[in-house]
């Protein structure tokens, strides 16, 4: 009798990270193909990273997701990362190949291919994103390496916006503006795409940002990247004037379906992953 119990590790280093859903969707894909992948939450504490990954090398981890506080450290620590990551200059998920690693941004990945399973057209696209931490720098990379012509960035901080907007503007081929968000904001009539890249909705479910909701317009499609709801009240209000809607549960399915593929060389059962991460959020 023989057997093999080796299993091939990937998880996420994270802290906090007790509540992240990443297991869910990524185990019940493992599973649906049969695949001997195991996913770990693993809470990796600030100034332990290095040695977090020098220990996923020597267990030999297929890759692994980083979340809070690692994102960005963990560039220092790898053998090569995607333009896009460095774009970024995030990282969130690594893989291995002959025993070296590399780093990916699968966030943004996961926004387009959400946008391009509906058919939403980005090329030559006017895109406003609210929001210019983390999920805003991801989505308006990957926005203007898909073609789009114009981005607004829209925010609080001058110092954060005006630093993403500088980026697109500079290093991609879309052009890119900061607009200071003061007030209520007002979507230009020309905008194509509307995101919200702020985390408003996902604490507090009435919580939604501070837009002239009446100046959304049928053509335009709006964005969330609320993960844990899938009508937000930003979605509802757009919904409501006939737009065409796309929640964060679908994004965060597909850059988790991405990270699956690139990790186990097969089709990410996507639809499973979706339902598994609803099942979940639905309690
Ligand atoms: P960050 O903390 O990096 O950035 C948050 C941004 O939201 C900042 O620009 C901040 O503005 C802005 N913001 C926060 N509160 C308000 C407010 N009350 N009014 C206006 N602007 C506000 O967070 P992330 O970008 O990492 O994450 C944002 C959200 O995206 C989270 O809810 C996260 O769960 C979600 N997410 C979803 C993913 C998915 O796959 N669905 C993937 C990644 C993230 P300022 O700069 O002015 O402080």
């Amino acid at each position: 009798m023989s057997g093999n119990f080796q299993k091939q590790w990937v998880g996420v280093f994270g802290d906090p990270v007790d509540d992240n859903p990443t297991v869910v969707l990524q185990q019940a894909g493992f599973d649906h193909a049969g695949l001997p992948f195991a996913y770990l939450t693993i809470q990796v504490k600030k100034g332990d990273l290095k040695r977090a990954i020098e220990g996923m090398k020597a267990m030999n981890f297929a890759g692994i997701n980083l979340t809070m506080p690692h994102k960005i450290e963990v560039l220092d620590y790898l053998d090569g990362v995607s333009e896009d990551a460095r774009l970024m200059g995030a990282v969130n998920t690594v893989y291995a190949r002959e025993g070296k690693l590399y780093g990916e941004n699968t966030d943004g990945k996961g926004f387009i291919l959400n946008l391009q399973k509906q058919g939403v057209a980005i090329s030559g696209r006017k895109a406003v994103i609210l929001g210019a931490g983390g999920a805003a720098r991801a989505i308006g990379v990957e926005l203007a390496k898909h073609g789009a012509a114009e981005i607004l960035i829209v925010n609080v901080n001058r110092e954060r916006g005006e630093s993403l907007a500088r980026l697109l503007d500079e290093k991609t081929g879309a052009r890119a503006q900061f607009i200071p968000w003061e007030g209520t904001y007002a979507l230009p009539a020309d905008a194509d795409i509307l995101v919200n890249a702020t985390p408003l909705g996902f604490i507090d479910e009435n919580e939604k940002p501070d837009i002239d909701y009446a100046r959304l317009k049928p053509e335009l499609t709006v964005c969330d990247v609320i993960p844990n709801r899938e009508v937000t009240p930003f979605l509802k209000e757009a919904a409501d004037r006939g737009c065409k809607v796309l929640n964060g549960l679908q994004m965060l399915a597909y850059q988790g379906a991405i990270a699956f593929e690139v990790w186990t060389g097969h089709k990410a059962p996507t639809e499973v992953m979706i339902e598994a991460l609803r099942k979940y959020y639905a309690g």
